[in-house]
């Protein structure tokens, strides 16, 4: 995005409202939604005026996009290590179906596991045969316990076993992956609030992490579905799965500006190791970093 900013800036004799057309043109096309590209653009012009800027003051235009996109997407928020509060520390996994939950639920334990915490895995998706053996398949390859039960199970029972085995083992997190079907809304809307109900028989104050899942790929679509789950389920964060999958990382500035919840995590890959804490300095320092590729 930076570079297609930079062949445009650095043309320039000066800084007309063509100019400022054409960034927004840029922003938008980088999916980061209209109304964002709007409030990053009117910041330029801000600081363009402000300080005078004319021909090729990169340099304004590029702290002006960065610093605004931080503005939007929240400044720094605690790290996972930092939200780590309790023990055990409980994390539900929601979103729609084929999002990409039960493959972040395994990055997520792939990642606890690393910084040395022992990890609890609950199967609570168990309308589908195969999530519960897929997250078996993880569990085992990580090294963490998986508490589950038959295919067709209360998914509420599972996750009041998963909780009590974590406080009875020990455990350090424990993460709950749950079904996600769109087409039967309020009653998996129900079946999650019976989900937290019963983990809060075990842990009063559970769960302390209620991460929604969202595919990159599904832009405005995705959205729309994330609004729903945010009337029903009180979400603490998005774990953006899929983002290899698209060049346009504005994505993330979409979301947040649109939903006003952290993106704690991005996941990058089909491996467990394919998984990055998000933080909107590095994000925003990336976005305009491309322009030392495009130097090159
Ligand atoms: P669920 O139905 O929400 O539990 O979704 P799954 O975890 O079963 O994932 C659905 C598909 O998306 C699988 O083929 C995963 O390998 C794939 N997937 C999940 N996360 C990512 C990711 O970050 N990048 C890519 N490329 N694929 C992913
Ligand atoms: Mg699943």
């Amino acid at each position: 995005m930076f570079g297609r900013v930079r062949e445009l800036v650095t043309g320039k004799v000066t800084f007309d409202a063509a100019t400022l057309d054409e960034i927004e043109d840029i922003l938008i096309a980088s999916d980061m939604g209209v109304d964002a590209a709007l409030q990053v653009t009117e910041a330029v012009r801000r600081r363009v005026r402000g300080g005078d800027a004319a021909v090729g003051e990169l340099d304004a235009v590029e702290s002006a996009i960065r610093d605004e996109v931080v503005e939007i997407l929240g400044g720094a928020s605690a790290n996972a290590a930092d939200r780590l509060t309790s023990k055990p520390h409980i994390i539900l996994v929601v979103g729609v179906n084929g999002t990409g939950k039960t493959t972040s639920v395994g990055k997520l334990a792939w990642m606890y596991q690393s910084m040395g915490h022992k990890v609890l895995l609950g199967a609570a998706d168990t309308y589908r045969a195969a999530a519960i053996e897929q997250l078996g398949v993880w569990a085992e390859r990580i090294g963490a316990t998986l508490v589950h039960q038959r295919h067709g199970a209360d998914p509420a029972a599972v996750a009041y076993d998963a909780v009590h085995a974590a406080q009875s083992r020990g455990a350090d997190v424990a993460l709950i992956d749950t079904a996600g079907r769109l087409h039967t809304k309020s009653n998996l809307m129900q079946e999650l609030g019976k989900i937290r109900r019963a983990v809060q028989k075990v842990v009063p104050d559970a769960p302390h992490e209620t991460l929604l899942v969202l595919d990159a790929n599904t832009g405005q679509n995705g959205l729309a579905q994330a609004r729903e789950f945010f009337s029903s389920v009180d979400v603490s964060g998005i774990f953006l799965a899929k983002l290899d999958g698209t060049a346009k990382g504005g994505i993330v500035i979409a979301i947040r500006r649109a939903l006003e919840i952290p993106v704690h995590f991005v996941g990058v890959g089909e491996q467990l190791e394919d998984i990055e804490e998000f933080d909107a300095h590095s994000f925003a320092e990336a976005l305009v970093a491309r322009r030392e590729e495009h130097e090159s």
